[in-house]
């Protein structure tokens, strides 16, 4: 039978059929089934890489089991449908973080492997999968993989950032990092425009470990102003305080019937969110509000409306198209929320990591025709500059410009289990 799966945009739709995976050794009918196979996880990508339309979905939330932890160094053992949330809750207590976490901890464990995320850290800590010291892999011919830099080096090369075509990952270890207490010394300076962002970066990078902006992308005021965020994890050891973040506090119950976010909301929103900060304030805040702002809110997609949001992710290696990126996306209807950050140069954990130097943006848009018929234009500039787009926000790009992207992607063939696929990997190799 088929169900509605969604992913957090909402956009596109799909039906699959669902298999829960709720044990390691857990039969799967590979054999049994005309279809192809595609793990999900917590549904937190805002594309269809997480989706297998008329196809099946592995759901792994029941595999979400912690099987060793060393409290002396670190070292965390972990079923794949694990979230980060449940993961913080047991290891703040006992002086861990996560290495790496994206802007949201209701991922999971093998999401955060497939998609190797990155995080407000990444110019100094690389993505997600620098952090991973191996993990098992599970093929539909039966066959299991423990990968490693050590171990089937290639595997575990191809797995991180593999999008879930490698098979499934049924469990994870981890090297965590060590903090002193769950507080965060934080400072946010308000900006008046792209050159600022860079000057800030540029005297930010190598004191702080976590930067990152929020762009008001609607003003005639300063292209790209906006706020900048920066912090490192509080050091006093007579802060004892080691708590894990809680909440939503606030559920949006129900979808919207329409979207609430115009032009002219956006202008407005954006300019009081700039103006009400100080110029420079510096404070020392929890875990939450620093890493995990939108998480406060509970489905907080539904403010989209019916026909969902699409989120546009680009890298990009030059100032010059970090400047057209902005100007243009104003003409694609103005984001509501935008995100930039400086990246690191590391050299990428996964074959297909979104990694690389240059400035990451992040645009929000409700979904509309014209969004999509305009947002061909920012890929155009990210290709021409030499950038890529960020596959597990994507519902959208050409297939052309996924291989200019990733030009390495033929490499990942030979590691696509010959049962699994899913509807991002049939729309990027289409055509
Ligand atoms: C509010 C918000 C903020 C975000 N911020 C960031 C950010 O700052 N940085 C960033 O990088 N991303 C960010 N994301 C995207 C999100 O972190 C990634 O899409 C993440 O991979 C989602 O994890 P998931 O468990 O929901 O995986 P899903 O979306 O369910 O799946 C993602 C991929 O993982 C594969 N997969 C899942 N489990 C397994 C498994 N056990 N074995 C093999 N493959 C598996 C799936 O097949 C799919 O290809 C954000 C998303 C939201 C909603």
């Amino acid at each position: 039978m088929l169900t509605e799966v969604h992913n957090w945009a909402r956009f596109p739709r799909s039906r699959s059929i669902v298999i829960p995976v709720n044990s390691r050794n857990q039969e799967i009918p590979f054999n049994k089934m005309d279809v192809s196979f595609l793990p999900h996880g917590m549904g937190r990508s805002l594309g269809d890489s997480c989706l297998n339309d008329s196809n099946a979905l592995l759901m792994t939330r029941g595999l979400n089991r912690i099987i060793a932890f060393d409290p002396l160094g670190g070292r965390l053992v972990a079923e794949a449908g694990i979230t980060f949330d449940a993961i913080l809750r047991f290891s703040i207590p006992q002086g861990w973080f996560l290495p790496v976490t994206p802007g949201t901890r209701f991922v999971s464990l093998g999401g955060a492997v497939a998609n190797d995320v990155h995080g407000k850290n990444h110019h100094c800590a690389g993505t997600f999968g620098h952090h991973v010291v191996r993990f098992e892999l599970r093929r539909s011919d039966g066959s299991r993989l423990l990968c490693s830099a050590d171990e089937n080096a290639d595997w575990f090369r191809a797995t991180i950032g593999g999008l879930g075509l490698t098979g499934l990952t049924e469990w994870v270890e981890v090297q965590l990092k060590p903090i002193t207490n769950s507080c965060m010394d934080s400072e946010i300076i308000r900006y008046r425009d792209v050159d600022e962002f860079y000057a800030l970066n540029a005297e930010s990078l190598d004191k702080y470990e976590y930067a990152v902006s929020w762009a008001d992308t609607l003003s005639s005021k300063g292209l790209g102003r906006g706020l900048f965020m920066r912090g490192n994890h509080n050091q006093d050891s007579e802060r004892k305080t080691r708590k894990a973040p809680t909440g939503p506090y606030i559920n949006i119950p129900g979808i919207f019937p329409f979207s609430l976010l115009n032009r002219g909301t956006l202008k407005i929103f954006n300019s009081v969110f700039y103006n009400a900060r100080p110029a420079r304030k510096t404070a020392v805040v929890p875990i939450r509000p620093f890493f995990y702002p939108l998480d406060m809110i509970g489905a907080h997609h539904h403010i989209y409306g019916p026909r969902g949001m699409m989120q546009w992710q680009g890298l990009i290696p030059s100032r010059e198209a970090v400047r057209e990126v902005l100007t243009t996306s104003a003409d694609v209807g103005g984001s509501f929320l935008t995100v930039m950050k400086v990246m690191g140069d590391q050299p990428p954990a996964g074959l297909l990591s979104f990694s690389g130097a240059g400035v990451t943006i992040a645009l929000d848009f409700p979904y509309s025709r014209h969004a999509l018929e305009t947002l061909p234009r920012l890929d155009e500039i990210v290709a021409a500059a030499g950038g890529r787009l960020y596959p597990a926000k994507d519902a959208r790009m050409s297939g052309a410009n996924f291989r200019k992207y990733f030009p390495q992607w033929q490499e990942l063939l030979p590691f696509i289990d010959p049962r699994f696929s899913s509807s991002f990997w049939r729309r990027v190799t289409a055509t």
